[in-house]
């Protein structure tokens, strides 16, 4: 019975392709766009999840980044955070510079290091990665190794794995709008010697910072800031990580829910 079954089926099948092959070419290259479209969907989705974490997410009993965050799980698999934000967006701070003459000088993704040895010298690559969805989650990253292309990759895996919270608000005694625009408070963070202090600023200010600053806090999703910065700021790794450290301090502290309210943050 099974095998009637199945050949009536197929010939239905087969008729019915005949029936749509008929307005022919222009079909059949849309056919292949979506084949396309999907094929790149599914290596995305499907990739094998290997850990438990990743097993727990890909059947669904996982949907959201906040309960991986929030209970503070470990993740072992870049994946992840590409299977739960599918809108995740990247950038690389300008940690490096260009050879030349008189010390090079513009800035490039990709820092160059030597180690000189007694046969050769030994070069290295180096790339700091940031990944954000623009509503809150962040993540930052460095990459190292013999090439470029295979820096960047380690760079932007570390970043995905080195995602934080964090919370938004409007702590501008002259805005006092009530939406997440801006931090809650007046924060610090340090790395090495490098201090920034970032402080909420009213709508409209958008970013007072320097420019590796602008990458993260643009990628986090806030919008207007203050800041000042102290220490060698030149060391662009430096400054990136005190960045992170000082948005990563916002969620140290514990908020009344009055006072949360009053300065419309959003987690
Ligand atoms: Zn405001």
């Amino acid at each position: 019975m099974e095998n009637k079954v199945d050949e009536v089926k197929t010939a239905v099948a087969k008729e019915e392709i005949v029936g749509a092959s008929q307005p022919v070419e222009e079909s059949a290259k849309a056919v292949i766009a979506e084949e396309v479209k999907n094929a790149r969907q599914e290596k995305r989705i499907d990739y094998r999840f290997k850990t438990d974490l990743g097993l727990k997410v890909a059947s669904g009993e996982i949907k959201d980044i906040d309960e991986i965050l929030g209970k503070n799980l470990k993740m072992l698999e870049p994946q992840i955070v590409d299977y739960l934000i599918p809108g995740l967006e990247t950038d690389f701070l300008f940690i490096g510079q260009s050879k030349g003459k008189l010390g090079g000088g513009k800035r490039r993704i990709i820092r160059n290091t030597q180690k000189v040895t007694a046969k050769a010298k030994r070069q290295h690559f180096s790339a700091m990665a940031v990944v954000g969805d623009k509503n809150g989650h962040i993540g930052i990253g460095k990459g190292r190794a013999l090439e470029s292309v295979v820096a960047k990759d380690k760079a932007l895996k570390k970043a995905k794995l080195n995602m934080i919270a964090i919370k938004r608000g409007c702590g501008s005694w002259e805005c006092a709008c009530k939406t997440p625009h801006s931090i809650p408070f007046k924060i610090k963070g340090k790395c090495g010697s490098v201090i920034v202090t970032l402080t909420p600023a009213p709508k409209g200010i958008g970013f007072c910072v320097a420019d590796d600053i602008k990458t993260i806090l643009r990628l986090a999703g806030i919008k207007d800031v203050w800041s000042r910065v102290d220490g060698q700021t030149h060391t662009r790794i430096n400054l990136g990580y005190a960045t992170f450290n000082a948005l990563k301090s916002l969620s140290s502290y514990s908020v009344l829910k009055s006072e949360s309210e009053s300065l419309g943050m959003s987690m």
